[in-house]
């Protein structure tokens, strides 16, 4: 599927928004400390869910997108961020990463405002 349904995209981003403060709270990590970096990451895997069904991680280069979500590796929260606290995308931080934020919230208002 190539065309994005730009109608459902608010609603898509509100849910991954949802799901990445309650992931960032239930794992102990961190939003980035620049909110734009997490709103970034945040609208593709909104756009990933729209077009392919799944969260596939937006950071990375798939020759295939339907594939990759069947094989579920890249869907987040990815296996490397599920088994070893590794989100390449800057999403979820480690307290102690110099990139981490103090905030495990991301406004819906202020990441609408972001990407728009
Ligand atoms: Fe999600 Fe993993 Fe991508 Fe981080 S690296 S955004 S945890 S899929």
């Amino acid at each position: 599927m190539t065309d994005i349904n730009l109608k459902s995209i608010p609603d898509s981003i509100e849910a991954m928004r949802k799901f990445a403060e309650v992931y960032a709270k239930r794992t102990g990590t961190f939003f980035c400390s620049d909110i734009t970096v997490t709103a970034v990451v945040i609208e593709g895997l909104a756009r990933h869910k729209d077009d392919y069904g799944s969260p596939l991680c937006p950071c990375r280069h798939y020759v295939n997108k339907s594939k990759e979500v069947l094989s579920a590796y890249w869907n987040c929260p990815c296996v490397p961020m599920r088994e070893r606290k590794e989100c390449h995308c800057m999403l979820f931080l480690s307290p102690d990463s110099q990139f981490a934020g103090n905030s495990q919230e991301a406004g819906s208002k202020s990441i609408l405002d972001l990407i728009s």
